[in-house]
C-alpha cells in the first residue's frame, strides 16, 4: 500500500485522547529505553446524534468509536459500519486476454471500535482488499461504503480527500523521514493542511504522548528503537483524527518482544474506540485482535470473533518486569 501522504485533516478532528503519558507501573527510563508506555484510557463519549448520509441499510452496531470530532472525545455514529463492502471484485489485466481475479466477490462489514485481523496465504487477496478499503484503488465491481458514504465510484481526487480525512495507515517499514525528529514526522501531515505551527506542534506532541513517546520528541528515527519508530508512525497515522486505522503487517520488521509492544499500543488505542483493520500472516499477532477474517483465492473463507484475545498489555508488562528483575533493577510501583 502507498504511504499516507500528509493531507488535510477534517476540521476540528483529532483522535480523542487525553494525551497524558502513562508508564507501566515500575518501568523507569534508564532500564527501558524503549519504555513500555500505554495510552491513557480516554473518556469515550458516543455521539448518537450524528447525521447519516447515503447510508446503506445495516444492522445495528454493538460498538462505538467512529471518528474523533473534538478533543477528548471519540465520536461514534452508532449503528453505521465504518466499512461495508458488498460483492467486491477486483480483476487485474495482465496483458491481452490475461486477467487475474484477485478478489471474487467479498462482502464484509466492520463496525466502529472493532479490531479485525485480516489473514490468508500469499496471493489470497489481502493486499488487494486493503488497497480497496484504504481508498488506494477502485474495485472492478461491487460497492464500498466508508463511514456511510459510497466511495467505490468516486474520482481519484475525491478518494484521496476521503482517504486523508478518514484513514490512517501504518506499514511494516515505518516510512518515517530520517532527517526529521519524531515531533516533525508526526506534525508533517498537518503542514500541508496549513495548520499554524503551534497547533501542529501541540497536536503532534499529544499524539506522541499518547503512544508513550512524550520524552522522545526530538529524537530522529535513527535514535529510536524499531518499536519506537513504529510508535511514531502510529502517532503520525492518528494525527488527522481518522475513523479507521489500517495496519499492514505492522510488526513484520520487529522482533517478538517489540511486536508485543506495538500490539499493546494498538490494543490500547482500540480500547479507546479506534477501529483497526490489521493484515498479518502470523496467527500469534492475529490472536490480539477481536475478530479474524481469512482470505483464500480472492474469497473470504473465514470470519469469526476471537473468544479471548491475547492481552498484549499484560504480556508487555510481564516482559518488562522480567527484564527489570534480570537486570537487578528494583521495581517501584507507581501510584495509579
Ligand atoms: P496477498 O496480499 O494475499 O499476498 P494480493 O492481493 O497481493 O495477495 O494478490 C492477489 C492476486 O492478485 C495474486 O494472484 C497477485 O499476483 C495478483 N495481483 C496483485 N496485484 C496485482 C497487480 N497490480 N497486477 C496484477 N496482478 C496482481
Amino acid at each position: 500500500m502507498a504511504n499516507n501522504n500528509p493531507e488535510q485533516p477534517e476540521e476540528n478532528q483529532s483522535f480523542g485522547v487525553s494525551g497524558e503519558e502513562r508508564q507501566v507501573p515500575g518501568a523507569e527510563p534508564p532500564v527501558l529505553y524503549d519504555q513500555p508506555t500505554m495510552p491513557e484510557a480516554a473518556v469515550v463519549k458516543v455521539d448518537q446524534s450524528a447525521e447519516v448520509h447515503d447510508q446503506p441499510t445495516q444492522p445495528q452496531a454493538p460498538l462505538a468509536g467512529l471518528g474523533a470530532q473534538d478533543e477528548g472525545t471519540i465520536n461514534a455514529t452508532a449503528g453505521r459500519p465504518v466499512i461495508a463492502v458488498r460483492d467486491l471484485t477486483k480483476t487485474y489485466r495482465l496483458g491481452r486476454g490475461t486477467y487475474v481475479r484477485a478478489l471474487r466477490g467479498v462482502s464484509l462489514e466492520v463496525y466502529p471500535g472493532e479490531f479485525v485481523a485480516v489473514m490468508g496465504p500469499s496471493g489470497s487477496g489481502k493486499s488487494t482488499f486493503m488497497n480497496l478499503i484504504g481508498c488506494l484503488d477502485r474495485p472492478t465491481s461491487g460497492e464500498y461504503w466508508l463511514g456511510g458514504r459510497l466511495v467505490s465510484k468516486l474520482s481519484n481526487d475525491e478518494l484521496a480527500s476521503i482517504r486523508n480525512r478518514m484513514i490512517g495507515f501504518v506499514f511494516q517499514g515505518f516510512n518515517l523521514l530520517g532527517r526529521a525528529d519524531a515531533l516533525h514526522n508526526v506534525a508533517l501531515p498537518m503542514v500541508y493542511a496549513g495548520l499554524p505551527r503551534r497547533e501542529r506542534e501541540i497536536r503532534a506532541r499529544k499524539m506522541l504522548q499518547l503512544v508513550g513517546l512524550g520524552s522522545r520528541l526530538h529524537h530522529k528515527p535513527s535514535e529510536l528503537s524499531g518499536g519506537q519508530q513504529q510508535r511514531v508512525a502510529i502517532a503520525r497515522a492518528l494525527v488527522n483524527g481518522p475513523s479507521l486505522l489500517l495496519a499492514d503487517e505492522p510488526t513484520g520488521n520487529l522482533d517478538s518482544r517489540t511486536s508485543v509492544e506495538i500490539m499493546a499500543v494498538l490494543q490500547a488505542l482500540n480500547d479507546q474506540g479506534l477501529t483497526i483493520v490489521l493484515v498479518t500472516h502470523e496467527p500469534d499477532i492475529a490472536a490480539y485482535a477481536r475478530r479474524q477474517v481469512g482470505f483464500r483465492d480472492g474469497r473470504l473463507v473465514r470470519d469469526e470473533p476471537v473468544a479471548e484475545p491475547r492481552s498484549a498489555q499484560e504480556e508487555w508488562k510481564a516482559l518488562v518486569n522480567a527484564r527489570a528483575t534480570e537486570s537487578g533493577v528494583q521495581i517501584k510501583e507507581e501510584p495509579e
